[in-house]
């Protein structure tokens, strides 16, 4: 399986960065060996003094597909769950100052911790009206809704799989909103989609 995680999807997002909106979707991968499963902890790396959280609904393959129209793209998703993109931002940044590709920073072993379990696609009234929130230390950092996305569902499967042949158990990270910042050794994160929690584990 893989792991595509889309970057730049909400419009807060990338003025916290000062970034530029995209004309299509930004895309990379994520290894199978980032996946964080069971709310096990998170042991912080060595290689990074400043390691970011990304809260991100992510969306589950249920069905093989490339170069899928945007009308039947969502009939390719199984179920959706919650993921931390989890970015060591200053490797990132020394990345992007040299415009290398930044796996180091995004790619690393447990850098994707995903919800035990997706919740299944028929389950959602209206999918481009999802609210998900992090919180660190029981304080709520981040708050989300898919409404808000630049590129909603559709046109995130519609575009990779021109490139990628998606296949079943493959998992797209659909971006985070504002409001990403720095973890510490010790603090516990919870994430809900609407009101059901779907991560709660520790960094350690
Ligand atoms: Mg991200």
């Amino acid at each position: 399986m893989k792991i595509i995680c889309i970057g730049m999807n909400y419009a807060k997002h990338i003025e916290e960065f000062a970034g530029e909106r995209p004309r299509n979707p930004v895309f990379f991968l994520k290894p199978e060996t980032a996946l964080l499963r069971n709310n096990q902890p998170f042991y912080y790396p060595d290689f990074t003094k400043n390691l970011h959280y990304e809260t991100e609904l992510v969306l589950r393959v249920g069905k093989m597909g490339r170069s899928i129209p945007e009308q039947f793209a969502v009939r390719y998703i199984s179920g959706i769950g919650l993921g931390i993109d989890f970015t060591a931002r200053d490797l990132q940044d020394e990345c992007r100052k040299k415009g290398l590709p930044w796996e180091i920073a995004k790619g690393f072993d447990f850098s994707a911790p995903i919800s035990p379990y997706f919740i299944p696609f028929e389950d959602f009234k209206d999918i481009n009206n999802i609210n998900f929130r992090l919180e660190l230390d029981g304080r709520t950092v981040q708050t989300g809704n898919s409404a808000n996305l630049i590129f909603p569902f559709k046109t995130i499967i519609s575009y990779v799989s021109q490139f990628i042949t998606l296949k079943i158990g493959d998992l797209i990270f659909t971006g985070t909103p504002d409001g990403v910042g720095s973890v510490e050794t010790g603090c516990n994160l919870k994430a809900y989609i609407e009101d059901k929690l779907m991560l709660d584990f520790d960094i350690k």
